[in-house]
């Protein structure tokens, strides 16, 4: 076993077109490791390239202790699971689980034992001796999975292997991927544009911007302290909250209120600060009367059951320049901010409860200071 390395990786396709650019990444020894971006990215290109399926321009690959970068894929010791798996469908779901020993000559008693095994890890011991085409969506996909784990390969590599399934089946088999990766700890790399996805499976993940990794962390690191604001805005769902702000006199005025400055923050001037749908409460009477409240007027009212999002336009400016660039790729423009008819900022307000909100209503936030975060307006870094 052993873990995959990327040193100055980089991808360049006829035309100039630089899907992956100078990637340097290590994945540990038995570490679920998500590549997760926009569409365009180049994640798909870079486990392609892990995989052998796509040269690499610059740089070296190397998975466990050995240089496989000029290697062709089946020398690799991987297995790979794919969006748009083929299973072959005049075979038995016995033999499609089998196919990869039966070319290796995996000796007949090894064969029937591991073929039993992952088909029993997967559930798929009743369906043994039934055609593909007589499977449902999720069990199909769970013999392309298991068609990559009856070998024991060095790395399992998987490129959206969820997406074709609807979105019940999706949240199960998310799980169960989870449950499998416990079991057998085989070192994963694994790409989505599912930003849900990616926070769930991986140990770490890895989010890429323009074929360069912006940041690459624990689930809860990237949601808690993301390093940029690109990040900021793709991390979380709801996205995170972005206006325009001002630094002075060591207080951070943004949107009409004014908050004192987080620990550690010594920027003066424009800012964009951003706040979480979540880090938003309406106030109650538990509030000091001193907390800063932003007042606002409630544009849109989405009830989800167990909570609303509020959305409403704040006294600020959208953020501007190359970081609101990257904030506005991250996160697809909400229909209230499409519809809106002026420039200022819309947020959304992330509210726990059954309370019932109206459109049009007046409502009092509180904004906890702690939860503001601050980014440079210029290169997108985070000031915190
Ligand atoms: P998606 O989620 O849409 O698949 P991705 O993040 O996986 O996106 P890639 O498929 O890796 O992105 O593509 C990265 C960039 O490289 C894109 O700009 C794409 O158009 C370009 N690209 C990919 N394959 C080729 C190719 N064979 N020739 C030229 N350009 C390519």
């Amino acid at each position: 076993m052993g873990g995959i390395a990327l040193e100055g990786v980089s991808k360049v396709f006829p035309g100039d077109v630089v899907a992956v650019d100078d990637v340097d990444l290590a994945v540990g020894d038995g570490e679920f490791m998500v590549l997760v971006g926009p569409s365009g990215c180049g994640k798909s290109t870079l486990l392609r390239m892990v995989a052998g399926l796509e040269g690499v321009s610059k740089g070296t690959i190397r998975i466990g202790d050995r240089d496989v970068t000029e290697l062709a894929p089946r020398s690799r010791d991987i297995a790979m699971v794919f969006q748009n798996y083929a299973l072959y469908p005049n075979m038995r779901v016995w033999d499609n689980l089998a196919f990869a020993l039966k070319l290796r000559r995996t000796p007949k008693a090894a064969m029937r034992e591991r073929v039993g095994d992952v088909a029993g890890v997967l559930g798929l011991t009743e369906l043994i001796e039934r055609k593909p085409g007589a499977l449902s969506g999720g069990q199909r996909q769970r013999v392309a999975i298991g068609r990559a784990m009856v070998r024991e390969p060095q790395a399992y590599l998987m490129d959206e292997p969820l997406s074709n399934l609807d979105a019940k089946l999706r949240v199960g088999m998310r799980a169960e991927l989870a449950r499998l990766h416990d079991r057998l700890g085989v070192t994963t790399i694994y790409v989505t544009h599912d930003q849900v996805e990616a926070m769930t499976l991986g140990d770490r993940v890895a989010v890429l911007r323009d074929g360069t990794v912006q940041q690459c962390e624990t689930p809860e690191k990237l949601f808690e302290e993301p390093g940029n604001v690109f990040v900021a805005a793709f991390i979380g769902s709801p996205a995170m909250n972005l206006a325009m702000a001002d630094v002075r006199d060591g207080r951070l005025h943004v949107a009409g209120i004014d908050v004192p400055l987080p620990d550690g923050v010594r920027h003066g001037g424009r800012v964009i600060a951003g706040i979480r749908p979540q880090d938003m409460r309406p106030d109650g009477p538990e509030d000091a009367p001193g907390a800063p409240r932003l007042r606002v007027e409630l544009e849109v009212v989405e009830r989800l059951g167990a909570e609303s999002h509020v959305i409403f336009a704040v006294d600020a400016q959208k953020p501007a320049g190359e970081a609101a660039a990257a904030a506005d790729e991250a996160t697809e423009e909400s229909d209230a901010t499409l519809l809106a008819a002026d420039n200022r900022a819309r947020f959304t307000a992330s509210i726990p409860g059954r309370r019932r909100f109206a459109t049009g209503e007046v409502l009092d936030l509180i904004v906890p200071p702690e939860a503001v975060y601050l980014f440079d307006p210029e290169t997108g870094a985070t000031l915190r």
